[in-house]
């Protein structure tokens, strides 16, 4: 079911539970801004969800509320990640659902990081 990104946060929700160690991940990368790890239930040959490490429902908050700071190494993660993985020659997609409309599912902010094989038009 899609969330609604303008909700307070959940501590309780599955990515919090993995920032805290409480539930595992395939990590690929972490610091002190970002999470980097395998989706469960990949829809490409790479497919990387990054999150910050803050307590952000979405990109709406985050991008309202984080300081520059964190905003910057998120962004700065999900690049070096890309770079990484050995993505940039062949390309990538990145995706950010918010909200019903977005069909957000895990109310903390991720980043979907697509590669791994010609992906095709953009869908709306
Ligand atoms: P959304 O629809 O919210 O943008 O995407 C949520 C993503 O989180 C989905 O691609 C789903 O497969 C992934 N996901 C949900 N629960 C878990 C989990 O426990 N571990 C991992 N690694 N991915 C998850």
């Amino acid at each position: 079911m899609p969330i609604d990104a303008t909700q307070p946060y959940d501590d309780t929700n599955v990515f919090a539970r993995i920032l805290r160690g409480e539930l595992p991940c395939r990590r690929v990368y972490e610091d002190e801004h970002a999470l980097a790890f395998h989706d469960i239930n990949p829809q490409a040959p790479t497919h990387i969800l990054v999150i910050p490490k803050g307590r952000y429902v979405s990109w709406d908050d985050f991008s309202a509320q984080a300081s520059d700071a964190a905003i910057a190494g998120f962004i700065r993660a999900v690049g070096l990640v890309a770079r990484e993985q050995g993505l940039v020659a062949p390309g990538y997609r990145l995706l950010a659902n918010v909200g019903q409309h977005g069909h957000q599912e895990v109310p903390h902010l991720h980043v979907h990081l697509f590669g791994g094989r010609p992906l095709g038009p953009m869908l709306a």
